[in-house]
């Protein structure tokens, strides 16, 4: 006997998955007194997505996302930071913009709910839905 089956999938319940990356990236911020040296940073993202499960019959009725489709998008674009200096890319390539980035460029692919960005490893800055 199944003891977990959708019928547990309740309508007052937010689900979320989230995917992990890491990328390594250099940036300068001009004008900072200690970040306008050049210097690199391992960045760890998480991408988060939220949606709802319908009580379906198929295992894609019973998913938010597919976790492999979900990891191929976000690396698509994500993979454009990596190995970079952001400078290329960013004006001020500060944690706030290149999060904001990457929200902007998954939003119309995947229903995008938060994207954190750590600057090393205890610093970060989320973006969320509105
Ligand atoms: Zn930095």
């Amino acid at each position: 006997m199944l003891v977990y089956t959708s019928q547990y999938v309740k309508k007052n319940m937010k689900t979320k998955l989230g995917v992990e990356f890491e990328i390594d990236f250099a940036h300068t911020l001009r004008g900072h007194p200690k970040c306008g040296k050049p210097h690199g940073h391992t960045s760890r993202i998480i991408v988060e997505v939220e949606g709802d499960v319908k009580n379906g019959d198929s295992y894609e009725d019973n998913m938010v996302i597919e976790f492999d489709a979900m990891k191929k998008t976000c690396w698509e674009t994500i993979q454009e930071l990596d190995h970079r200096n952001l400078n290329e890319l960013f004006d001020f390539p500060t944690s706030e913009n290149i999060a904001a980035w990457i929200f902007e460029k998954l939003k119309d692919k995947i229903p995008v709910s938060s994207i954190k960005f750590f600057e090393g490893t205890n610093k970060y800055c989320e973006i969320t839905k509105n």
